[in-house]
């Protein structure tokens, strides 16, 4: 086509646009006149309907930029039809973010947009309810104590807020203390309660009344304030990474620069997992910070997530708190993120653009000039890898500030077990100390961590765990009898007896949380139990349900698999057992042995968080496994010298970068072929590029999966070898097949 580059038209406008279709093939902006009666209507950002294609349908288009210069025959450019009416202009910061992500992650503008922009909602009336105390706090717990006795657990879970907090948003009730909609009614008809009903009031925590100054902070925590604010007063702007066990402050030294940020007239992005977002974590905020706070979560309908969002832009609230998405709140000034338990894996995004929160924090910080802390009890490798290099600042908190001495922990050698004729899946030690607690009336935890398990075969005699020898991370069984790595694709027969010690106990671990609740019932006859599991937690609230069920005390012994690590504190738990810590330590990827020392880290800090001291069990085949005896010893340093060595030694993240390329495919050859060909341009760029292979779980609802990687110290070298698989892709069109990009990737597909 003939390009007229350069040309201007004096007084013309023109807008690069991009066609709100999800089709990888309209990843490029196109080119409108601007008429004149829009020419001081469109701005970057808006939603304008335009003429597209042959038929000149009118379709949706976000514009992109606005420029003087025609790139094409502008006697062809059509022009923009329309302003479209469901939308607001948006922010120029969110198209710049949007690019960002774009860029940084692979995926196209449109995606991108999707994932910046607040969804749109037709604004409906909504009905605000708040549930009010109407009684005071004496003939309160005479009405608690009768439910108690009546064993009316729903009634004791919403009296026993109300004892601490007059004021309770409906859906918080409803909700996260899973009482139903009779239960509040027939309290309300005793006159124990009030419901209070408000039309379209959206913010769901305007209720609370902002009553708490903060607390005198120690001197690690004052510090930790003093160098953050005084660096802001300089307008300096970094990252921070606080490094701090449970209970070591953290959260009070986020409250006390906020407060600082708040007063300065500018904004507050707090992320939490959303897991954790408890009414207990959420009240403290409240109490401090009153009604300029919100929620952003995934109860909230869409409306008010864009309500949220419509407020934060008009000023009204000055700091949002929410899981991933929470980041994307358009404050006119913001001036602080705080990404709490930053290790967490759910702030990588699961689906395209596969962004990772805590990284788009720190760009999106660095848009405004806004500073950001990280915190963890056991950062990531990434994090404390760039303080270790002066990339952000560190400071670590040692002390519990609640009291409660740091459990007790027994690592039990599995294959000692089996020497000796123990052949249960609950080692010698786990059952004494099971009796102990069980006969005190306490309560106890049992934690089966089999997050990234993948039929991995390991000797229960001597704990050989069967590896790649060329990318160390564990081997998987498949139905064929062989073992195959799923990052190079090497394969194996799998062995009849141990390669190390000749025993014939060699297979995977199958007991699952089902089958330890009947063992647990057999040896303890009586004993009350609840499981939590992928199973039993089908829908949110039964997750809720579960926790506050143990909460009260209706069951001895929970158990479950790493979703039971997190969330509540039950002051009533002394003994906390891992079954199998083998089970993450082998799964088939780099961070299994990060994530293990993460799990059983938090597992262990589980017991003994109030005056009753703790004791947990490790039971595993790999007791001299440094991600356990580190995990053991609560040493998150030490762990950290062994972990980076490896990762530096294999080049894997935070050591290196690396892109996975994930191929999906109706079709099997087509799949393979757009695998190993756009491995191929990987190679020609001369980087380093393993598999491609089919991926662990090789085909999901007919589509076949293919996978391979891209190591590279340096990302820009990544996201050059990424647009040319792109222009590949591209050039390859009749096959059909998608393909997405993962950089870093924290799951092995
Ligand atoms: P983290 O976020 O590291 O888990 P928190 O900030 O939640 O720690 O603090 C743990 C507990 O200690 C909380 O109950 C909090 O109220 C209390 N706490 C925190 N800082 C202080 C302080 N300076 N003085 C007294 N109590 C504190
Ligand atoms: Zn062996
Ligand atoms: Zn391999």
């Amino acid at each position: 086509m003939h390009k007229w580059t350069g040309e201007k038209e004096v007084g013309t406008q023109f807008a690069d646009i991009i066609i709100d279709i999800s089709h990888e093939q309209l990843d490029k902006t196109f080119q409108y006149r601007i008429p004149d009666s829009l020419i001081h209507k469109v701005e970057v950002g808006m939603c304008v309907n335009v003429p597209f294609g042959k038929g000149n349908t009118l379709r949706k288009g976000y514009v992109i930029s606005i420029g003087a210069e025609c790139k094409f025959d502008p006697e062809k450019t059509k022009p923009i039809h329309s302003l479209a009416d469901t939308d607001a202009a948006v922010e120029d910061d969110s198209i710049l973010l949007a690019r960002i992500l774009q860029k940084k992650y692979g995926c196209t503008m449109i995606q991108a947009l999707k994932t910046v922009l607040p969804a749109k909602h037709t604004v409906k009336q909504l009905q605000h309810r708040t549930i009010l105390r109407k009684m005071n706090r004496e003939e309160l717990l005479s009405v608690l104590g009768e439910a108690a006795r009546k064993k009316q657990v729903a009634k004791v879970r919403l009296l026993t807020e109300l004892k601490e907090q007059e004021r309770i948003p409906y859906e918080w009730v409803t909700g996260k203390l899973n009482v139903s909609g009779a239960t509040i009614a027939s309290l309300e008809k005793a006159g124990v309660i009030q419901i209070e009903t408000i039309n379209s009031l959206r913010n769901p925590v305007k209720s609370m009344e902002q009553k708490h100054a903060g607390k005198v902070l120690s001197p690690d925590q004052q510090r930790i304030v003093d160098t953050i604010i005084g660096n802001m007063e300089q307008g300096i702007s970094r990252t921070y990474l606080i490094h701090g066990i449970t209970g070591s402050g953290k959260t009070e030294v986020y409250m006390e620069v906020i407060q600082k940020v708040v007063l300065e007239g500018k904004q507050v992005i707090v992320l939490i997992p959303e897991i954790a977002l408890t009414y207990q974590t959420l009240l403290r905020f409240y109490q401090r910070f009153g009604d300029r706070v919100s929620v952003m979560n995934s109860t909230l309908s869409s409306g008010e997530k864009y309500d949220q969002c419509e407020r934060a832009k008009q000023g009204e609230i000055d700091v949002i708190i929410g899981p991933r998405s929470a980041l994307f709140t358009p404050f006119p000034h913001l001036g602080l993120i705080v990404v709490d338990e930053e290790h967490e894996g759910s702030y990588k995004s699961e689906s395209t653009p596969k962004y990772h929160a805590r990284d788009v924090a720190i760009e999106l910080a660095a848009l405004h000039g806004a500073s950001v802390i990280l915190g963890s009890a056991t950062p990531s490798l990434e994090a404390y890898h760039k303080a270790q290099r002066g990339e952000y600042q560190l400071f670590t908190l040692k002390e519990r500030l609640t009291g409660g001495q740091l459990p007790t922990v027994h690592t039990v050698d599995l294959r000692q077990e089996l020497r000796d004729g123990n052949r249960s899946i609950f080692s010698r030690k786990l059952q004494e100390l099971l009796t102990d607690r069980l006969s005190k009336g306490e309560q106890c935890i049992l934690f089966l961590n089999r997050r990234g398990y993948a039929g991995f075969i390991s000797c229960r005699a001597c704990g050989h765990v069967c590896k790649c020898p060329h990318c160390d991370v564990s081997l998987s069984e498949h139905k064929n009898g062989r073992l195959i790595c799923h990052y190079c694709g090497y394969s194996e027969p799998k062995p009849k007896v141990c390669p190390e010690c000749g025993s014939k106990y060699i297979s995977g671990f199958r007991a699952g949380t089902q089958q330890i609740e009947e063992k647990l019932k057999e040896m303890f006859p009586g004993v009350r139990t609840l499981r939590m599991d992928a199973d039993t937690t089908k829908t949110k609230d039964s997750y809720e349900a579960i926790l506050s069920a143990f909460a009260n005390e209706e069951a001895d012994v929970l158990i479950g698999t790493q979703m039971i690590v997190k969330g509540h504190d039950f002051p009533k738990v002394t003994l906390v057992g891992v079954l199998a810590a083998d089970l993450s330590l082998s799964a088939n990827d780099y961070r299994a042995g990060e994530r293990t020392f993460q799990l059983l880290t938090q597992a262990v800090g589980r017991a003994g968080r109030s005056k009753l001291p703790g004791e947990a069990v490790i039971q595993t085949y790999q007791p001299e496994h440094y991600a356990v005896s580190f995990a053991a010893a609560q040493d998150y340093e030490g762990f950290y010298e062994e972990e980076i060595l490896y990762r530096e030694m294999l080049e894997y993240p935070p050591a290196s970068h690396m892109l996975a390329v994930q191929i999906f495919a109706g079709i099997q050859q087509d799949g393979k072929m757009l695998a190993d060909t756009l491995a191929e341009v990987a190679k020609e760029d001369k980087q380093r590029v393993i598999g491609p292979v089919a991926a662990t779980i090789s085909k999901i609802n007919d589509i076949f999966r293919f996978v391979f990687y891209v190591k590279s110290a340096d990302y820009d070298t990544l996201i050059k070898t990424k647009e040319k698989i792109e222009e590949k892709r591209k050039m390859m069109q009749p096959v059909r097949g998608q393909v997405q990009f993962d950089f870093d990737p924290m799951i092995t597909m």
